[in-house]
């Protein structure tokens, strides 16, 4: 008998009166999960649900895909253009046209002025493609400034340093499906049940019916860590180290795939000679793994039939970035595992479209992975533009970190920042602030009005979001997918498309080149300039992504086929002249802030699964946010013992740069001389993070830093932190 069964009340699901499910895809992570979301018959967005037929996530969402229908009408949305002169007045409301001109005579007016180059723009990984391909077009064809780049370059920029250094071409080689088909997996520096849940949840599906070893390299232990086999709790900075001993072990006891190395790679020689300098026993004084782990995480990945690593931002976000990436690729073709069902390199991505702006936004070159600094390929790109060659540069301008310098230095004059929000994403917060007060004009478009970066233009265009708006998003495994609009612009937000459509027609440049009104207008245009390239779309529509759920690239017209190749470099042939892949060498520089007497700790920052980015979206996601509605810094008991610390405390978290407030979580995750403090929240960590750069990527290490803990007036404290969380 069960006791009270009657009473109880049954679990009601509220009925949200869904009339339409319409198809899109995630814009979040990169993980690209299909979403259908449900829309009332007055087309009100209610509900959000995993598509069960998509390959990708095969019906799973995380908690931010679950609510993402809240994110269109959150507070704190853009609705009118506003201007003003000065970025201490306030804002006029005005009319599209007013802002544009406004807009178009300043970038002509500081271009006539000090040169075309003193205009930057720096976009982001969270646009359509259609939109990518478009303002790269505008930047590059029209308004002619060569400092243009992405927000790539805080997460994604050594992964594609590296990829084109190893391979000759940017393009992550590998896919989920080789979770599916691999002895053994190494995860560096990446969180996946977190930063990339869906991911997470392939690979341990793959691995409950394998049970293939998971090797988790990590300063902290993370939740990955801790659903690992092994865990390596590498000293911060460290990774080229352990990577060249792990080539060391490989290379002395002969467990190299030497038949792979001489026909499909050059340079092992000089290979052979840097990592001689890297026995495991000298290695594990620099990275922290003893010699007998180095030896045994070698063998077991050597021996193994297929063996795959991945990687995020525990790699990227590092002086060594590019480097690190250029290890993993090293160790990976000297074993033989790139192009094989689970044998790859696979970077797992960042943003929902990260890989949309590498492939087509021309920040670091020309659409479809074309290279400025190739005449042939700028002629190719000029004609079909219609403009003359020479307009474009000869080589690439500045990344967005250098941008910023930049603009210290009086160089650029003008920025234009779409979907970015500096003043919480860079490193060393403070300096980013009176940067931005020196430029004569600053242009913000964004979908949210309260972006902390907006506090310092002069002119704000409210753009329309995500499935508001229709295009594609290239997702981790090189997976192009359907975004449908879901529903109508916000208040007078405009699509990024239209926008950049409507600047192009203020310069006179602009009347020499077509920007297509639509969406599937402009995919032409990328399929077409695909064709023949390692990037091959050109099998795809619109219409046929959102049938076959995505379609990875290469997808060539006439294959025959549905799909895509899984794979990249399958036949061992590669983007370098002579179709073999580099074996690169890599001495290692210890040029990193470290802990000392004065800042005793390593600062250490992530992401949390509640969060995405600045928190412009989930910030205002009550299901999202009520996780973690505030900063938190991950302490070690032990440490805050001996300094006084007690669990839920306000505590001041200094650097040579500038303190923070945060509230202390005691946890055994974070060692003794180390804190962790995820990215998220606006005037945080980033006020402390010293953000080196690597020299490949220009990528900053945001992940090694040093820092001192300090006590405070805990009421005092709890003030501040309730203002600063307040949207
Ligand atoms: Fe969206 Fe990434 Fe979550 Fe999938 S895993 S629902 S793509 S945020």
């Amino acid at each position: 008998m069960l006791f009270g069964r009657g009473k109880k009340n049954p679990i009601k699901i509220a009925d949200k009166k869904v009339e339409k499910w319409i198809y899109t895809t995630c814009g979040y992570c990169s993980t690209g999960c299909s979403i259908e979301v449900g829309v009332t018959d007055a087309g009100k967005p209610v509900a959000s649900r995993g598509v069960g037929s998509a390959e990708v996530n095969r019906g799973k969402l995380c908690i931010k895909g679950i609510f993402e229908h809240d994110i269109f009408e959150a507070s704190g949305r853009g609705e009118e253009p506003l201007i003003r002169e000065k970025v201490r007045e306030d804002y006029q409301t005005v009319g599209w046209d007013t802002a544009l001109d406004k807009a178009g005579s300043e970038i002509q007016r500081i271009q006539e002025k000090y040169g075309r180059d003193s205009f930057a723009i720096v976009s982001t990984g969270q646009l359509l493609t259609e939109e990518f391909y478009t303002l790269g077009k505008l930047s590059r064809a029209v308004i002619g400034t060569n400092n243009y780049d992405g927000n790539t370059t805080l997460c994604m920029a050594s992964a594609a340093s590296g990829y084109k250094r190893s391979f000759g071409s940017d393009g992550p080689p590998g896919c989920y499906d080789d979770f599916d088909n691999t002895d053994c997996l190494i995860a560096f520096g990446s969180n996946l049940p977190e930063q990339h849940p869906v991911i997470y949840w392939r690979m341990r599906e793959a691995r409950e019916k394998r049970n293939f070893p998971l090797i988790v390299v990590d300063p902290r232990v993370t939740m990955f860590a801790q659903f690992a086999d092994m865990h390596l709790p590498i000293t911060p900075g460290t990774d080229v180290v352990l990577l060249n001993s792990l080539m060391y072990v490989i290379l002395d006891e002969g467990l190299e795939d030497r038949e792979y190395i001489e026909k499909h790679t050059n340079g092992i020689e000089a290979v052979e000679k840097v990592v001689a300098d890297f026995d495991p026993v000298s290695a594990s004084k620099v990275c922290g793994i003893d010699e007998d782990t180095i030896r045994t995480v070698a063998r077991l990945y050597a021996k193994s039939g297929a063996a795959m690593s991945i990687w995020t931002m525990g790699i990227n976000q590092s002086t060594h970035g590019s480097d690190g990436v250029v290890g993993i690729n090293n160790l990976n073709l000297v074993t033989g595992n790139i192009g094989k069902p689970g044998g790859t390199s696979l970077s797992i991505t960042g943003q929902c479209n990260a890989m949309g702006t590498r492939e087509w936004s021309s920040c670091s070159g020309l659409p479809g992975y074309r290279y400025l600094e190739n005449p042939k390929e700028r002629e190719e790109i000029a004609n079909y533009w219609g403009i003359d060659p020479e307009f474009l540069p000869k080589k690439r301008g500045l990344t967005e970190t250098d941008i910023f310098p930049a603009i210290e230095t009086g160089q650029i004059k003008g920025l234009w920042l779409i979907a970015t929000n500096p003043m919480t994403s860079m490193a060393n917060t403070p300096r980013i602030r009176k940067t931005l007060e020196r430029l004569e004009c600053l242009i913000v478009q964004d979908s949210y009005r309260d972006v902390e970066t907006t506090e310092y233009a002069h002119i704000y265009f409210p753009a329309a979001t995500w499935a508001e708006k229709e295009g594609v998003f290239t997702n981790t495994e090189r997976r192009v997918n359907m975004v449908r609009q879901v529903t109508e612009p916000h208040a007078n937000t405009k699509s990024d498309l239209w926008i950049f459509n409507e600047m192009s027609k203020r310069f006179t440049q602009g009347e020499k080149v077509k920007f297509p009104e639509k969406p599937a207008q402009v995919f032409d245009e990328m399929r077409e300039l695909s064709k023949g390239r390692l990037l091959d779309i050109s099998g795809m529509d619109h219409d046929k992504l959102e049938q076959q759920r995505g379609i990875q690239w290469p997808h060539p017209e006439g294959s025959g086929r549905d799909t895509g190749d899984q794979r990249l470099y399958t036949d061992g042939k590669f983007c370098y002249a002579d179709s073999k892949a580099k074996l690169i060498p890599l001495p290692f520089i210890d040029n990193n802030e470290v802990p000392d007497d004065e800042y005793p700790l390593w600062l250490n920052t992530g992401r949390l699964v509640e969060h995405f980015h600045t928190r412009t979206k989930t910030g205002k996601v009550g299901n999202c946010n009520k996780y973690s509605p505030t900063a938190f810094m991950e302490m070690n008991p032990d440490a805050a013992a001996e300094m006084g610390v007690e669990h839920m405390q306000y505590v001041r978290v200094v650097s040579r740069r500038g303190d923070a407030i945060v509230m202390a979580q005691l946890t055994q995750r974070v060692p003794h001389n180390m804190v962790f403090i995820p990215f998220h929240f606006h005037d945080c960590v980033n006020r402390l993070t010293k953000g080196l750069l690597d020299p490949h990527s220009r990528q900053p290490a945001f992940k090694q830093s040093a820092v001192r803990i300090e006590s405070v007036d805990q009421e005092e404290a709890a003030r501040m932190n309730v203002e600063l969380r307040q949207y």
